[in-house]
């Protein structure tokens, strides 16, 4: 087996191999000189440590386990997942140095599985960005095309699987931040109902939309990723106490492509008709294939119109930013990370107001703003309470939908993102045309309902996302109709849609 093999092998391929004399230190080795060798041009890791991945990978192939489960198999964390003992920045300068003392219940169920941590991926500070080009410390580049952005924040996640250095990596979805970067490099990319995975242990960005899920190769590695994580949990006051859906069956069940019985609606204000603006036509192009793909499958399909969807983006940059406002007034200089001023003539304030003045970046500091503004008493009403109505109202346009008599559609879809990988440094100075790359992910995420994207062609050389919603508690819908589009695309394609990465940019450079 060369390290090319084991670092294109989807989870069941790697778990077979195990199974069949490989060990889990040869493979944790491949993905490492992987990293080693190309990470230095695609910056999608902020921490690796090659003793401590290497060691615990010998401990599984001891313990006799490589193989069952998910023992042996290597896995990335976003950096924003707190991990015992390994640095934990959230991609902030404020949190320079931090190790925490606990794992994040995400982390930790990872670690009693047995996986490999390969290490911490880089992202936009505090999973505020849609490019990851906010992140305190660089950028990180496409695989697809390394002057293009790995989409935002999991935008490390995102190059690190798509690039060959991970199988597979934990995202965290606030907006879209696991879709938009799944979406633009090509991935399988699942934000779970809200409550369905815990954010025990995630640094809190907006604590009523954060939500941690899978980022992979494929329809079933993302289930298998997903079934590892989800569960209830007493750490979390939010997490949902329900089993999670059979997710993994699902998609093998969902490539068998019978979608007879089930109905789609394509969702009218997500680039449909007069709803086109800022929508790039290649995009549109291979959305409309692959639902008239799914109606070949045996779906019945229909547009469905949801009106308050529009208002989507307002809502979303108001009450994220003041849930974040709230959130990152822990970060003071005196509990975690940096610290500066304290040379004994400063008193608490001041040396509070320079760590927060030199620990954030602009656009962390743009939302503190305008959260402690929409929250403050006088325009509370005006700017957080009626955003908070809008969220009513799109709960209330996806359970109509849902929901209707008879007339009702079992999932939505729409295009993950308007546009495909935008070159790196067009958007940084223009936050509104940044926040318009998360048209079409921030409805869900306001209603708390799933969501997947899965890769559906190529516009210009570049990976398109097909984004696919469902009620809250049906994770295992996305899954189905999503392993049904990728299994009809690859049969027709005769190879997996990450085979088209350019070799030029898979071999990398060191
Ligand atoms: N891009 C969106 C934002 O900047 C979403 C981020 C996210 O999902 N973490 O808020």
């Amino acid at each position: 087996m060369t390290t090319s093999d084991v670092t294109g092998m989807t989870v069941p391929e790697l778990q077979a191999a195990l199974q069949d004399g490989a060990t889990a230190a040869g493979i944790a080795e491949a993905y490492l000189d992987r990293i080693a060798a190309t990470d230095g041009t695609l910056g999608s890791y902020l921490h690796v440590d090659r003793e401590a991945a290497l060691e615990r990978a010998a401990a599984v192939d001891a313990s006799g386990n490589a193989g069952t489960g998910l023992a042996g198999i290597p896995v990335a964390l976003k950096d924003v997942v707190v991990t015992a003992g390994v640095p934990t920045t959230s991609g902030s300068r404020i949190l320079e140095g931090w190790k925490p003392p606990y794992d994040a219940t995400v982390a930790a169920r990872l670690k009693a599985a047995d996986t490999v941590l390969l290490g911490k991926t880089n992202m936009d500070e505090f999973a505020m960005g849609s490019s990851t080009e906010n992140s305190a410390y660089g950028v990180t580049r496409n695989p697809w095309d390394p002057e293009r952005i790995p989409g935002g924040s999991s935008g490390g996640s995102s190059a690190a699987v798509a690039g060959g250095l991970a199988p597979w990596a934990i995202g965290t979805d606030t907006g879209g931040s696991i879709r938009q970067p799944a979406a633009l490099t090509g991935l399988v990319g699942h934000k779970p109902t809200y409550g369905s995975v815990s954010r025990y242990g995630l640094i809190a960005f907006s604590s009523s939309l954060d939500q941690a899920g899978p980022m992979a190769r494929t329809v079933l590695d993302a289930a298998l990723l997903h079934e590892a994580i989800g569960g209830h949990d007493p750490l979390d006051s939010t997490s949902i106490d329900a089993p999670l859906p059979v997710l993994a069956e699902c998609a093998r069940r969902g490539a068998d492509g019978d979608l007879s019985g089930l109905t789609i609606g394509v969702v009218r204000e997500l680039g449909g008709e007069g709803h086109t603006d800022g929508y790039e036509q290649g995009v549109l192009d291979r959305f409309t294939e692959a639902v008239a793909l799914l109606e070949s499958l045996g779906a019945q399909v229909r547009e469905v119109s949801c009106p308050a969807f529009d208002l989507a983006l307002p809502a979303y940059y108001l009450i994220a930013p003041s849930e974040a406002s709230s959130n990152l007034s822990r970060f003071d200089g005196v509990r975690y990370g940096l610290r500066v001023g304290d040379d004994g003539a400063r008193d608490l304030d001041e040396v509070m107001a320079l760590t927060r003045e030199q620990g954030f970046g602009a656009e962390v500091k743009r939302r503190i703003i305008l959260g402690t503004y929409a929250l403050s008493s006088g325009y509370y009403e005006a700017y957080y309470g009626q955003a908070q109505k809008v969220r009513t109202l799109i709960s209330r346009d996806f359970n109509a939908a849902f929901d209707a008599e008879g007339t009702g559609v079992d999932v939505l879809v729409s295009p993950t993102t308007p546009t495909v990988a935008f070159p790196l440094g067009s958007r940084v100075d223009d936050p509104v045309a940044m926040y318009a790359a998360d048209l079409c992910t921030l409805p869900a995420s306001l209603a708390g309902v799933p969501a997947i994207s899965v890769p559906c062609g190529l516009s210009d050389g570049l990976p398109v996302g097909f984004q696919i919603m469902a009620p809250a508690l049906a994770d295992d819908r996305c899954y189905r109709v999503a392993a049904a589009l990728e299994a009809a695309q690859d049969a027709a394609r005769g190879s997996r849609f990450l085979d088209q990465l350019p070799s030029r940019v898979a071999e990398g450079a060191a």
